[in-house]
């Protein structure tokens, strides 16, 4: 199949070709007719099976058609969970776009708020937002819905993992009822079901690959080892099989920072990227890793997520998660759009509940690879295949907190929790609907977690 058979117009099929795209992938192929058709869609896709320009692409189609977009108005609106992924998105627009007389724009936390409000006046066709700070700038009359078209959420289901349920529902509160929704999931579950009941209507339902399986094209195993030899051992892996760009994930910040500090002891240029790292430092970051100018970057669950790296061939979990879905986003960053790529991990004797609920989630065994000169002194016990069903999570609590920097210009500034006044202050002139300042207050107590 190729993309001219989906009716994409001209100028996109330019953009893709472009880009080296000869064959839509399996997502793409139904996304892209479906959207298309101008009815809801609800697809279930991971990140790596090019689900970002299966919506991209179908929407910048239907946006060829109608009235531009007028001043502080926005025709087709994304909303992701975090900054690195509203900023590839709106790459993508701007690049399977390029043909096109259309405009957009890209809204998150963390940075200034002023440029964003500029970008707005004259309207904008695609807004690619998170949360937080699309509130932000509505509360403060900088974007308006009433000429809005098309709702995208992309990654739902990490969206309501970080506690973004009230602000996804103020947000659908003030947009016109009369529009189409795209609502993208690596997981159909039931907190996902119950969100879409009040979202999407008469949804096409699509799913690419099957719920909590990792890519076939990923091989994975894993390292026994102890805790205090880990870095040796990466460092070890490293430099024998001369791997040139590796994607390390650790669970906590520090460790992050730790595990970069001996990696370039060690003569291997590391970066690390997690939620304390401000905009820039993340950005600047991605660019010298995908640039291959840094050979490791380690990252914290959220900051990776979503993450858009091509064709990434390693990807090591130093720690296990603690959340075993999580693996299974881990390795989704390798192997991606049918390029094969090795997911190990390096587990100690301590991690063994992890390894086992990972193992229960994945329903396999993963292989154990012992390396001679790291054999561990405590034995990891042997894994045997849980084959109880997982039950459904229960739904958590909003937690507002910082890790994707969706915060307010104020508390933006300094990590200090706003005096009383300014509290006060902030509550009135935000009393339009729950607000970023109201989080961060409520965010303040937790900030001294070392997670993700
Ligand atoms: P995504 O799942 O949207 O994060 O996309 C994963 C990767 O696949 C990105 O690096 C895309 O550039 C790439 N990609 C998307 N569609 C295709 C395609 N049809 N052929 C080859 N690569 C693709």
């Amino acid at each position: 199949m190729s993309f001219d058979s989906l009716g994409l117009a001209e100028p996109l099929l330019k953009a893709i070709a472009e880009k080296g795209y000869d064959t839509p992938s399996p997502i793409q192929a139904k996304a892209i007719p479906a959207i298309i058709n101008g009815g809801d869609v609800m697809a279930a896709a991971q990140t790596g099976t090019g689900k970002t320009a299966g919506f991209t692409l179908p929407l910048l189609q239907c946006l060829m058609k109608g009235d531009i977009a007028k001043a502080n108005k926005v025709r087709a609106l994304v909303l992701t969970p975090t900054r690195e992924l509203a900023a590839q998105v709106g790459d993508s627009v701007a690049l399977y776009g390029k043909y096109l007389p259309l405009r957009s724009a890209v809204v998150f936390g963390g940075v200034k708020i002023n440029p964003q409000m500029m970008k707005l006046r004259s309207g904008v066709d695609v807004l690619v937002a998170t949360p937080g700070r699309l509130l932000d700038l509505y509360n403060q009359n900088a974007v308006k819905f009433d000429q809005l078209e098309v709702l995208v959420l992309d990654e739902a289901d990490r969206m309501l993992d970080m506690g973004f349920i009230h602000d996804i529902r103020k947000i659908i509160k003030v947009l016109p009822r009369q529009r189409q929704n795209l609502l993208f999931s690596a997981t159909f579950s039931d907190d996902i079901r119950q969100l879409a009941k009040g979202l999407v209507n008469k949804p096409v339902e699509i799913s690419v690959s099957p719920r909590n399986t990792t890519a076939k094209t990923v091989k994975q195993w894993i390292h026994p080892v102890d805790k205090k030899q880990k870095s040796a051992l990466l460092c070890y892996l490293i430099h024998k099989h001369k791997w040139e760009q590796v994607l390390v994930f650790s669970r906590t910040k520090h460790g992050a920072n730790k595990l970069t500090r001996q990696l370039e002891a060690d003569g291997i240029t590391a970066v690390a990227i997690h939620g304390n790292k401000s905009q820039g430092a993340r950005t600047r970051a991605l660019a010298e890793f995908k640039a291959g100018e840094v050979r490791v970057l380690v990252a914290t669950d959220i900051a990776a997520r979503g993450l858009d790296i091509d064709q990434l061939p390693q990807v090591v979990n130093f720690d296990l998660p603690n959340v075993a879905e999580d693996y299974v986003h881990r390795i989704g960053r390798t192997g991606r759009a049918g390029a094969s790529g090795q997911a190990i991990s390096l587990v100690s004797a301590d991690e063994f509940k992890e390894l086992s609920g990972i193992e229960r989630l994945i329903k396999q065994l993963l292989t154990r690879k012992l390396i001679e000169e790291f054999d561990p002194i405590h034995q990891l016990p042997e894994s045997r295949l849980d084959h109880r069903p997982i039950k459904p999570k229960k739904p958590k609590k909003p937690r507002v907190e910082h890790k994707d920097g969706q915060r307010s210009g104020e508390s933006a500034r300094g990590h200090k929790p706003a005096s009383k006044n300014k509290r006060h202050r902030s509550r009135q002139h935000n009393s339009k609907l729950g607000t970023a300042t109201q989080r961060g207050r409520n965010n303040s107590s937790r900030r001294g977690s070392d997670t993700k």
